[in-house]
């Protein structure tokens, strides 16, 4: 059975074959959503399906996905997503109901990105690349690398020279050819299109190639399965999952993973197998705010921004999937909020009090959340998962700036004494 059938321009909605070389639309460059047969999905695939299934990555959605069978049997490719959720002790003093903390640093690259790259790359060997190519600020890059690197993938890199050393080291150590550009990642990002073209490169851009949001759908879906089980335990009859009072938050920079979490819901909501669509919350650095500019002025155009946000991840002039960024919220009774990079940086702090250790574009939800907290946004019904996108490794220069620097000390017993009681 083939579930792809084809594309669709999110901005003019014309239709594209399945076969169609292709990245955006060629009458305005708006981003393509992947068009997938649920008629016969339907047919074949029940709830059961998926949650009897034993696999515990990504690949447990398969029959959901637009890419016809797994490869990378027992390498890292295999272990892409299946992420914890973990309860918040403090839901309680939030005055919410329950607050759950989905960590992607747990991912075999240690982000986000990893769902993406792991469905761009298997789409790659279906139509016989020889070369995958991205930009990327680091995450992405490692993602692409590093998932590359287990299913024997060439991959070539084009990153900001400013990248984190962590992450460039990533890309090294996995094997990419990796190019540092001396610019902003939007220049990498336009030079690594104009090589692609040049030498027929497959490109997995944030934002241009339609496969990623088709990967980073899947954390919805783990979400769903997590509320699915509770319910099943609670008796609930039906499997259908009531996600009234839920509302999802995670970090925006080129809009793509946030796109990804809202297409993953709406394919539930197709499915008939979610109450409704939750509510999604993409929060924003004020130094790198292009997504949320638009969604305040109840606009679509995305007007770039000089992005200046330590949170590099998330740092970004010109968001490429800045429209169906938008759409996450507005279409969801969502929003957008904005915060100082000094709450990001707390909120390393707070995230790790928790066990948590996240970088800066991975603590920006939960600063988010913090804020959405004074701003009245939750009630006693609520429940909210926050995204923590990456981890706190991938930038630990950064992660130095959220706490005191540790005492050094003669080592005596007297010193430890005098510290101990300080
Ligand atoms: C890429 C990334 C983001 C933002 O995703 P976009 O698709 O660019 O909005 C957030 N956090 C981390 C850690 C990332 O790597
Ligand atoms: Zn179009």
């Amino acid at each position: 059975m083939q579930k792809f059938i084809g594309y669709k321009c999110s901005l003019c909605g014309k239709s594209y074959g399945a076969d169609a070389k292709i990245y955006t639309c060629a009458i305005d460059g708006g981003n393509l959503d992947v068009i997938l047969d649920f008629d016969s999905i339907k047919k074949t695939v029940s709830i059961e399906t998926i949650t009897n299934s034993r696999d515990n990555s990504i690949w447990r959605y398969l029959p959901l996905l637009p890419v016809e069978k797994k490869i990378g049997d027992q390498t890292p490719m295999q272990f892409v997503g299946g992420t914890p959720m973990f309860r918040h002790p403090q839901a309680a003093e939030f005055g919410i109901n329950d607050l759950l903390i989905k960590d992607e640093s747990r991912n075999p690259t240690a982000s986000f990105k990893d769902r993406a790259s792991a469905i761009v790359v298997t789409r790659a060997k279906e139509i016989g690349s020889d070369v995958v190519v991205t930009a990327s600020t680091g995450n992405a890059g490692a993602a692409l690398a590093g998932i590359s690197a287990a299913v024997g993938q060439r991959s070539i890199i084009f990153a900001p020279k400013t990248a984190p050393s962590a992450k460039v080291a990533q890309l090294l150590v996995y094997g990419s050819q990796v190019i540092l550009v001396d610019g902003t990642y939007d220049d990498a990002f336009d030079l690594s299109v104009l090589a692609a073209t040049e030498f027929g490169w497959y490109c997995r851009n944030t934002g241009y190639n339609a496969f990623t949001v088709e990967g980073k759908k899947t954390a919805s879906f783990e979400v769903w399965e997590y509320f699915y089980h509770q319910q099943a335990l609670q008796g609930a009859k039906n499997g259908v999952v009531n996600f009234d009072n839920l509302t999802v938050m995670v970090s925006v920079g080129d809009g793509n993973i946030i796109s990804g979490i809202h297409k993953g819901f709406k394919d539930l909501y197709q499915l008939g197998w979610i109450s409704k669509v939750p509510r999604i919350i993409g929060v924003q650095s004020e130094g790198s705010a292009a997504v949320a500019n638009a969604f305040n002025n109840h606009s679509e155009e995305i007007i770039p921004v000089k992005a200046t946000t330590l949170a590099d991840s998330i740092s970004v002039d010109l968001p490429r999937d800045g429209v169906r960024a938008v759409r996450a919220a507005t279409e969801t009774g969502g929003t957008y909020i904005l915060v100082p990079d000094e709450e990001i940086i707390k909120s390393i702090a707070l995230l790790g009090k928790i066990g948590i250790f996240s970088e800066p574009a991975g603590a920006t939800a939960y600063a988010g959340f913090q804020k959405a907290v004074a701003l009245g946004l939750f009630d006693q019904n609520s429940k909210v998962v926050v995204f923590n996108t990456g981890s706190g490794l991938k930038d630990v220069n950064t992660a130095m700036k959220a706490v005191q620097p540790a005492p050094i000390i003669e080592p005596t017993l007297a010193n430890v004494k005098r510290l101990i009681k300080g």
